[in-house]
This record gives structure tokens, C-alpha cells and sequence, in this order.
């Protein structure tokens, strides 16, 4: 398990409970998403009807999650959350269908995973409300018309592109959510080492903010680390240094790389002068699988600009080198 992986690790269930912001003015950052939706609900609760159906979409821990609960706080009505490999057969579907109450908000999560069956099913409770279900077997099955209240879907997706055109223009809003800026993440480890009791100093929650990659998530989780951290090893208040200390010892930099993004890039440097090197051949020399290289490592990196995609494969930019402590003209030559 990696300390700088966007996905929940299995501890922390009752801890990220915990720390989510419950309304729209408590949520930090994504401000264009926070402004669309507040327009959007304010409208529809003048209006005393549902809010239309939402899409989410952007990389795991960016707040997908926490942003379906605001909405229903918002709106004042209850949340039903499942995900898109939850649901194996469409009863399982029409089950949390029919549990809802006018307005409810209905959660799926990774509902790019839907099975296919279940997804069209969908198409006419996101529309019109209802759902056609076929009883009995052979010669005597027959459609039960089902018609269901007035709810919001909202779907969370780590890229829009995996969502199926027909089900994609049935959400009428669609937003995506964007890494975080450091400043805001900041403020999101004040306000939760605020939560935890722990006592903070503006620049150690920067430190943290710096190393969290974008990503809520992971600012949390580096935070109750080096909360250990300063507890044990020193008074217990979170400052830059004790946040450094803590951080290197995790082996986690000051761009937010861990040793396997490290190892990567040294790699590519030290194998193939910074390349352009293909995806396989670098993931054979990690010891990662292809995809996991693509999904999990590289799109950081990018991001960070230590390395681009190009047509001959990827390739360390002068940032690279330099973040790692080469020379970038020196190596290339
Ligand atoms: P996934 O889809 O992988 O589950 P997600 O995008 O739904 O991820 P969340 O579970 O909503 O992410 O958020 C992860 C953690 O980050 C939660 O503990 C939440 O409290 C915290 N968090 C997310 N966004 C914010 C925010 N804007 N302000 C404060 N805390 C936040």
C-alpha cells in the first residue's frame, strides 16, 4: 500500500467519516464546481423540486464522495450510497430504487462499473422516472411498470470518457473535479488536525499540504502520520520541521514522490539518458505492470512536469532531471 495512493486504504473508513465537510460553505477548494452547484441547488430548492442529475468526475480522493453528501445536506434530503461493482444483477438496483424518498440523492460511486444491464435500467429512471422489470420466467414473463419518485442521481467517475455516451448525457450537470491547489490543502489540514485535536502551525500544514499530491486524501492521511510523528519524537505540535522529518522518513519528497516514482525516473535517466523510453520497458524495469505504471505512476508525474508522452515513448524533462539532482544537459549528452 502506498502512502501517496489517491485510493482508501483499509483503515480509513471512520476516520474520513469523520473529516468531511458537511455543507457547501465548509468545503475547501474546487471553487468553480462549489459555485455551479450552489446556483443549481439554491434554484431547485426555490423551485421545490429535485436537483437534476449530477456527474462527478476526477481522479480517486479528490472529494466525489464528500461533495454527493454536501448535496444532500443542501438540499435537505437523504443519501443512498452504492458503487458501481456493488450492484451485480438489476434487483440489486431496483432495491435501492425503491427505497428512495421524493428528492433523495443516490450515490454511485465507480459507476463506470455498472453492469451493462443495470445501466439501462437507468436510462428511464434518470428520465422519466420509472422502471420496466421483467417477472417469471419463459412464456409467462411480463413487465412490471414501476414508477419511482423524483431523484437526484449522482455518479462519481475517475474519467468521464469511460461513462457510455447515452448514460453520460443523462446527468445534467457534469463537473469535474481539479487537483487541489496547495493553499487549499493547507487549509484542509488546519481544519482537520482542528478535528483531531492536534495542535498545528500554519507552515508544517503547508509542508504537508506541498507533499499531498493534489488530493485531500492523502494531505489527511500524511497528516495523522506525522501527528504520530511529532508526538513521539518531539512536543506534539505539528511545525515544518517535525512535518519534514516525518515525511523523509516515509520516504515521501518534497514534490510528493515516493521511492517508486523516484526509482522511475532514475530509471529513465540512468538506463536511457532520460529516454524517450517506451511505457512497457519501463515498467519491466521497476518490476509494475504496464497499466500500473499508466494509471498509477505516470499521470503524477506528468502533472508535475518530470515527464511528457511523446510519439517515440516518455521522456524526462529538464524538471526531472533537475527535481533528482542531474545535471539535465550534462546527462543528455
Ligand atoms: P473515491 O472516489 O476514491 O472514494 P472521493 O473523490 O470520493 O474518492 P472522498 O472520499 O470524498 O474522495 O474524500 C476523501 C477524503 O478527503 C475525505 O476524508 C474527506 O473528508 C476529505 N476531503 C475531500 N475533499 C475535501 C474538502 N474539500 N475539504 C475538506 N476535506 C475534504
Amino acid at each position: 500500500e502506498r502512502i501517496v495512493s489517491g485510493d482508501i486504504l483499509n483503515d480509513e473508513q471512520t476516520t474520513e467519516m469523520s473529516l468531511r465537510p458537511q455543507f457547501l460553505s465548509q468545503y475547501i477548494g474546487q471553487q468553480k464546481v462549489k459555485e455551479e452547484l450552489g446556483i443549481y441547488i439554491l434554484a431547485a430548492r426555490e423551485r421545490a423540486e429535485s436537483l437534476d442529475h449530477v456527474l462527478l468526475y476526477g481522479p480517486p480522493g479528490l472529494g466525489k464522495t464528500t461533495m454527493a453528501m454536501v448535496i444532500a445536506n443542501e438540499m435537505g434530503v437523504q443519501i443512498r450510497t452504492t458503487s458501481g461493482p456493488a450492484i451485480e444483477k438489476p434487483g440489486d438496483l431496483v432495491a435501492l430504487l425503491n427505497e428512495l424518498e421524493p428528492g433523495d440523492v443516490l450515490f454511485i460511486d465507480e459507476i463506470h462499473r455498472l453492469p451493462r444491464v443495470a445501466e439501462e435500467m437507468l436510462y428511464s429512471a434518470m428520465e422519466d422516472f420509472y422502471v420496466d422489470i421483467m417477472v417469471g420466467q419463459g412464456p409467462t414473463s411480463h413487465p412490471v411498470h414501476f414508477t419511482l419518485p423524483p431523484f437526484t442521481l449522482v455518479g462519481a467517475t475517475t474519467r468521464a470518457g469511460m461513462l457510455s455516451a447515452p448514460l453520460r448525457d443523462r446527468f445534467g450537470i457534469i463537473s469535474h473535479m481539479e487537483y487541489y491547489e496547495t493553499q487549499d490543502l493547507k487549509e484542509i489540514v488546519l481544519r482537520s488536525a482542528d478535528i483531531f485535536e492536534t495542535e498545528i502551525v500554519e507552515e508544517g500544514a503547508y509542508e504537508i499540504a506541498l507533499r499531498s499530491r493534489g488530493t485531500p486524501r492523502i494531505a489527511n492521511r500524511l497528516l495523522k502520520r506525522v501527528r504520530d510523528f511529532a508526538q513521539v519524537q518531539s512536543d506534539g505540535i505539528v511545525d515544518r520541521s517535525v512535518a519534514d522529518k516525518a515525511l523523509s522518513m516515509l520516504q515521501v519528497d518534497h514534490a510528493g514522490l515516493d521511492y517508486v516514482d523516484q526509482k522511475l525516473l532514475r530509471t529513465m535517466i540512468e538506463l536511457y539518458q532520460g529516454g524517450p523510453v517506451g511505457l512497457s520497458t519501463i515498467a519491466v524495469n521497476i518490476g509494475e505492470e504496464t497499466e500500473t505504471v499508466e494509471d498509477m505512476y505516470e499521470p503524477y508525474l506528468i502533472q508535475k512536469g518530470f515527464i511528457k508522452r511523446t510519439s517515440r515513448g516518455r521522456q524526462v524533462t529538464p524538471l526531472g532531471f533537475e527535481h533528482l539532482g542531474y545535471d539535465p544537459i550534462s546527462e543528455r549528452e
